[in-house]
C-alpha cells in the first residue's frame, strides 16, 4: 500500500505500533496536516544512556520529539538535524534524525551553572537554554543541496522557536507541542522509572500540499486567521501533555478525541528506534587527524580511550597506533 494515501474510515490505516512510532494525519474539513509522536523506550535509552540532569534530559528529551516529527517528512533517506547553539547552561543540544526512523541526540552544558539553576527552581527551557539560535538542517545526500533554517532562540523554547520558523521561513502557519515526564511503568527498568515524551504537530496548508505532500504538489500558504485554521488550531490547544505521554491512550485515539468534527484521518504510522553511525574505523579517521602533540594528551596507561558523545559507547585504540 502507498504510505501517503489515507486509510479507510475515520481512524486511519492503523499500523499496529503504539509506541515509539509518528503518526502522520490529515483533517479533511479544514485541510490541516499534522503529526503526534509517541516516544516511549526510544527517548528512554537515549536519556538514561547520557544520565544527563533531570532539566537537561527534559531539555533534550524535547528536542528528540520535536526531531521525530520534522524529520518524520524524509520518508526514505536523508539526515534531519535540530541543533541549539546559545550562550545559557545548556549551550549545545544536537539531535540527528535518520531516515526512514533512527534517531540519536546529544546535550552540552555546564554542571554547575545547571546546578545553581536548579537550586533556585527555575529550570525553565528559557533559562536553560539562554540566547542564540536554533538550526534546522535537512541532508538528502550527496547529490543534492544541503538545506538550512535557522531561527533566532531568545527567552522560548524550542517548540516556540520551531513555530517561528514555520510561520516565517515556510510561511505555514503551526501549531507545536511536546511534552516530556518520567513515568513509573513496574517492569521497564531496574527502578520502574523510564521517560516518555510525546508531541503534536499540525500544520494549515490548502490543496495536497504540506507535511505529506509529494514535489510536485505545490503548497500554499493560507492565512494565519484563516476561518479553518482556526477552528483547528483551538481544537489543537486542547491537547493536555498527559495525553501526549500517556501509553494507555493509542495516538489514533488522541487524535479522534482532538480533531473528530473535523473528520480526521491518520496515515500508516512511522515506527522510530535509536541509532548511531560511530565507528571503529571513524573514530579511528578522527584520530588521525589530531596533532601528534594533542594524541599524546589523550594517552593513558598506553591507551587512546574515546566516548561517543551521542550513543556513550567507548572505543580503546592502542596509543602506539598514532603516536611513534
Ligand atoms: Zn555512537
Amino acid at each position: 500500500m502507498d504510505p501517503s494515501e489515507p486509510g479507510d474510515g475515520d481512524h486511519g490505516t492503523l499500523a499496529d505500533v503504539k509506541d515509539d512510532m509518528v503518526l502522520p494525519f490529515r483533517t479533511e474539513r479544514g485541510g490541516a496536516r499534522g503529526r503526534v509522536v509517541r516516544l516511549g523506550s526510544v527517548v528512554d535509552e537515549i536519556l538514561t544512556g547520557h544520565d544527563y540532569p533531570e532539566p537537561v534530559s527534559e531539555l533534550l528529551g524535547e528536542a528528540v520529539a520535536l526531531t521525530a516529527m520534522f524529520g518524520a517528512s524524509l520518508k526514505f533517506e536523508g539526515n534531519f538535524i535540530l541543533q541549539t547553539e546559545t550562550d545559557g547552561p545548556v549551550d549545545l543540544l544536537v539531535v540527528d534524525f535518520q531516515a526512514p526512523g533512527g534517531l540519536r541526540g546529544c546535550a552540552r552544558f555546564d554542571t554547575d551553572k545547571v546546578a545553581a539553576l536548579q537550586e533556585a527552581g527555575d529550570t525553565e527551557p528559557s533559562a536553560l537554554l539562554g540566547h542564540g539560535h536554533l538550526a534546522m538542517t535537512i541532508d538528502q545526500g550527496p547529490e543534492t543541496d544541503r538545506y538550512q533554517g535557522v531561527v533566532p532562540l531568545e527567552s522560548v523554547d524550542l517548540s516556540q522557536a520551531a513555530d517561528t520558523y514555520f510561520r516565517q521561513s515556510e510561511q505555514l502557519p503551526t501549531f507545536v507541542r511536546v511534552a516530556v515526564a518520567r513515568h513509573y511503568l513496574p517492569g521497564s527498568s531496574e527502578s520502574g522509572w523510564t521517560w516518555r515524551a510525546g508531541g503534536l504537530m499540525v500544520q494549515h496548508v490548502t490543496s495536497e500540499g504540506g507535511l505529506e505532500a509529494g514535489e510536485d504538489d505545490p503548497e500554499v500558504m493560507v492565512g494565519e486567521d484563516d476561518e479553518d485554521w482556526n477552528r483547528v488550531r483551538i481544537l489543537a490547544e486542547t491537547v493536555e501533555d498527559h495525553e501526549l505521554l500517556d501509553p494507555t491512550l493509542a495516538p489514533e485515539r488522541l487524535l479522534y478525541r482532538l480533531f473528530h468534527e473535523e473528520r480526521v484521518r491518520a496515515y500508516p504510522a512511522n515506527p522510530l528506534s535509536v541509532y548511531c553511525k560511530c565507528s571503529e574505523e571513524r573514530i579511528r579517521g578522527l584520530l588521525e587527524r589530531f596533532a601528534a602533540d594533542d594524541l599524546s594528551d589523550m594517552v593513558e596507561d598506553g591507551k587512546i580511550i574515546v566516548t561517543c558523545e551521542f550513543c556513550n559507547r567507548r572505543y580503546d585504540f592502542d596509543a602506539e597506533l598514532f603516536v611513534g
